[in-house]
């Protein structure tokens, strides 16, 4: 007997899901779904970042809600418009839109200096002239209650005068901020009269030279989501301990309760998430960009080849937990794989070209042999391939002293040419070096298209190019970017960039292509015949070919799905 489902089924189950289903039943929200993704424009978007973005766009879109896009700008040093440009923009990429609410909490600053003046009307809120280091010393440790600071109980009219002369620009950076008056003796390190504003002499991207007091992120978030009649406001569990500092301004100030829910940062093996050490390699050198699609930042990925639909799976996958944890980077790949797979055409290309002659073939002649463009999309149909006496193989398909498990070409062995014929190896030519210049091989004509009417086998089907019909191109070959399967972890006196892969840039500047490749695109991914998934880089232009090897073709997470299901 199945007990029918009275839930909307779309969406993954997860334990945000539920609570807006609870609150949807109970009517909390007036059936309103808000919610909201608030990046802080201080660097480029991550995959992590991509998590939250399916989470906060999905649940809206699968209740019929809205999200905002809101640029959580409240640190004017840090902050670039270089930043807001890629991050709307890789937003979009992911397929998402905040149609006309498009926000930033520098938006807010006005109402957030009225409502400061309220909680100091209110006895809620004072000047402190302690110094960053004095505040830092009067905290307080996690067993240890702090020290209340001895301009706690300073008249309100005081504190009001001051605060403006604040905003007016009379003090100096540092000498005074405003603080909540709430409890040195919470537990919870951010209720002990946390930070409300301070002073900053500097520009800001938006507002300009406007403000030179600006708002600490815990004073403006909370807020931000409240202004903005944010229901489900969806954050990491880092901000679990500050919930109760955000619930105490809405409260103090009587302004309308957004409700926060956390959720686990996404953390992938051999990757770091963070902006800051993303900041890092760039600056340092050790990445070409932001952009370097061995970056996981959605522009690096995006330029590397991976798709918006392979991340969206990748996300939906994932699930949500109370508990922060790590995801196989495989699992990523996985997905990557099993979207090019249906959409990127096969095309042969050789990497690490080795010459073919074909002793028995007329000198001359160029057959169009029928090649499949995908063969899971009928509908991609079939391209013409040209062949000829002449061709390049990849070095590593051929060996002269082959060992036992290797069934590619080596003297006397037959072998297929995808597509071709059937080639049998005459013989080496070497040059003054020993290295092998030229293979020779002679060919059966009774195999065109790589099929023997006798029904002989072979035990290797190879890829091949043309020689006279090639176009050369260059090939960047990635691999994880960290040796480390957690790049974070280091040794004593080190630094996270001693993890560094020293190889995870090869690049191959001889390559040859079948000529169907002479005007690929940038962005276009092929599957290269038994080499993996390649997406032709935005350096590329006609006559300077370039391809990012986006991902192999091996596929280890699938045997771990495989061995996990066993294991059951
Ligand atoms: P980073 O530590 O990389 O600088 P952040 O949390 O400071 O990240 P924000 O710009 O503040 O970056 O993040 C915007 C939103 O994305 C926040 O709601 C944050 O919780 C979420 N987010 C950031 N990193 C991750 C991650 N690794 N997994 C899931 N969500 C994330
Ligand atoms: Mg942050």
């Amino acid at each position: 007997m199945t007990t029918p489902n009275p839930e909307p089924a779309s969406g993954p189950s997860n334990f945000v899901r539920d609570i807006i289903l609870d609150d949807l039943k109970t009517n909390k929200y007036q059936g309103r779904v808000h919610t909201r993704f608030p990046p802080e424009p201080n660097g480029y978007l991550h995959i992590g970042h991509a998590k939250s973005i399916c989470l906060n766009f999905g649940l809206a879109a699968e209740f019929g809600g809205k999200t905002n896009l809101r640029f959580d700008d409240t640190n004017p040093c840090k902050e670039e418009t270089e930043y807001v440009d890629s991050i709307i923009d890789n937003v979009h990429w992911l397929g998402f839109d905040w149609e006309d609410r498009l926000f930033y909490a520098s938006d807010y600053f006005g109402q957030l200096y009225e409502w400061a003046v309220q909680l100091i009307k209110a006895g809620k809120a004072y000047v402190c002239d302690l110094t960053a280091d004095e505040i830092r010393q009067y905290r307080g440790t996690p067993s240890e209650p702090g020290k209340e600071s001895p301009y706690r109980n300073r008249g309100v009219e005081e504190c009001l005068d001051l605060f403006a002369r604040m905003k007016a620009g009379e003090f100096p950076d540092g000498s005074r901020t405003l603080r909540a008056k709430i409890d040195m003796a919470s537990p919870n390190f951010n209720m002990r009269d946390p930070i409300m504003y301070r002073i900053l002499h500097a520009e800001h991207h938006r507002t300009g030279n406007e403000w030179c007091i600006y708002p600490m992120y815990d004073y403006a978030h909370g807020q931000s989501d409240s202004i903005e009649g944010i229901t489900h406001s969806i954050c990491t569990l880092e901000f679990e301990d500050h919930r109760p500092l955000y619930d105490w301004y809405v409260e103090a100030l009587g302004i309308y309760h957004p409700q926060q829910i956390e959720f686990d940062r996404l953390n992938l093996t051999y990757t770091l998430l963070s902006k800051r050490k993303l900041l890092t390699l760039v600056q340092e050198g050790h990445v070409r960009g932001w952009d370097d699609p061995r970056m996981p930042t959605l522009s690096g990925i995006r330029r590397r080849g991976y798709t918006p639909e392979a991340l969206r799976n990748f996300c939906g996958s994932i699930g949500l937990s109370k508990t922060n944890g790590s995801i196989e980077l495989g699992r990523l790949e996985y997905f990557v794989r099993e979207d090019l797979n249906k959409r990127a055409p096969r095309v042969m290309a050789v990497l690490r070209p080795l010459r073919i002659v074909i002793d028995n073939y007329p000198e001359g002649q160029v057959e169009e042999m029928d090649a499949i463009n995908n063969p899971e999309d009928a509908g991609a149909g079939t391209r013409k391939v040209p062949f000829s006496r002449v061709l390049y193989i990849e070095r590593e398909d051929f060996r002269e002293d082959p060992p036992k498990e290797f069934f590619r070409l080596s003297p006397g062995r037959e072998v297929r040419l995808r597509y071709g014929y059937f080639i049998k190896c005459t013989g080496v030519v070497k040059d003054a070096s020993g290295e092998i210049a030229e293979v020779h091989c002679t060919y059966d004509p009774a195999t065109h298209g790589g099929n023997a009417p006798d029904g002989r086998k072979v035990k290797a089907t190879i890829h091949w190019v043309s020689a006279a019909q090639a176009v050369s191109g260059e090939v960047r070959m990635y691999d994880n970017l960290f040796l480390k399967e957690d790049p974070g972890q280091v040794d004593e006196g080190q630094d996270f960039t001693a993890n560094l892969n020293p190889k995870s840039l090869e690049v191959l500047v001889e390559c040859k292509l079948e000529p169907s490749l002479a005007d690929a695109a940038p962005g276009t991914r092929y599957q290269f015949e038994r080499l993996g998934y390649f997406c032709v880089d935005a350096d590329s232009a006609p006559g300077k070919l370039v391809f990012n090897r986006t991902v192999t073709l091996k596929d280890a997470w699938a045997k771990i799905e495989k061995r996990g299901k066993q294991k059951k």
